[in-house]
């Protein structure tokens, strides 16, 4: 019988590993999105949206849909998810791949100030400077709604949730971005501080580079652990690997 695999989803990884997935023989591959993008885009292979009402809820379906592997490819700042993809895979025995693009390693010149939410990076903000360039995605901006003083630039694929500090400006934009487009937007805005998440990736990494050659500093907030004992792969190749299909 053919395999099922379930990807947990919501990034560019997930959606490499959906069409090499897909275009294997006999393979039936399945993505499942939380539903907070309105357009997420074509993915081959069968998609899911919504949540599936906790761990418990995740191991039902695994069971009811004969899953036979589970890969959780989300963002790593998706704690809730990647914690309920591991219990579920303890509860029903289905094998769970953790997929994890690496985080993004500071260079020569780099400025940065690691914090561990965004609550602390909001604390450590006002040492930093009065204009913030805030690259952290479109929730949880009420972390800086009491930085009052400082004017904000905010950049996200889709409309900020409110509440969000009274003085921001919001561009919607998606990446890739390239370095010489980032150091422009950093002197348009005279910008004296960006503040983002340890995501890692190509894709949005070219404004690290652009506030390193400007000698900015960067408030970086880190990723939350894996849940215990988990040993992710970085790659789609890693995942296939596990899962015992190889990658050529
Ligand atoms: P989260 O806090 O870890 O998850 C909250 C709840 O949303 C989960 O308990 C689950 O609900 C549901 N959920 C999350 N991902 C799901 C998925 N792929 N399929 C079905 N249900 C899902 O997640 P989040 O940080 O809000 O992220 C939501 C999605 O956006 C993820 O798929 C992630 O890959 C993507 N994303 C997140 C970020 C980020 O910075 N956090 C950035 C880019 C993309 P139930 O408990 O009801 O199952």
């Amino acid at each position: 019988m053919s395999p099922h695999v379930l990807i947990l989803g919501g990034t560019t990884e997930a959606r490499e590993l959906a069409a090499a997935l897909a275009a294997r023989p006999g393979v039936r591959v399945t993505t499942s999105l939380a539903g907070r993008v309105a357009r997420p885009g074509v993915l081959d292979g069968q998609v899911r949206i919504g949540g599936f009402g906790g761990a418990e809820g995740l191991a039902g379906w695994l069971r009811d849909e004969g899953v036979d592997a589970l890969v959780d490819a989300t963002h790593p700042f998706a704690a809730a998810i990647t914690a309920n993809a591991a219990r579920a895979g303890a509860m029903t025995g289905v094998p769970v791949v953790m997929l994890r693009r690496p985080g993004w390693v500071p260079g020569d010149g780099d400025r940065w100030h690691l914090v561990d939410s965004l609550a602390d990076a909001a604390e450590a903000l006002p040492r930093f400077g009065r204009r913030v360039f805030l690259t952290t995605g479109r929730l949880g901006l009420s972390a800086f709604t009491g930085l009052t003083d400082r004017h904000f630039l905010v950049r996200s694929v889709e409309l900020p949730e409110p509440p969000v500090p009274p003085d921001t400006q919001v561009l919607i934009a998606r990446g890739p971005f390239t370095v010489a487009h980032e150091t422009a937007l950093l002197r348009e805005h005279r910008i004296d501080v960006l503040v983002t998440k340890d995501s890692g990736g190509e894709a949005t990494a070219a404004k690290l580079t652009a506030a390193r050659e400007l000698g900015l500093p960067v408030v970086l907030v880190r990723r939350p652990p894996l849940p215990e004992g988990v040993r992710a792969v970085t790659d789609v190749a890693g995942v296939l690997e596990r899962l015992s299909l190889d990658s050529t």
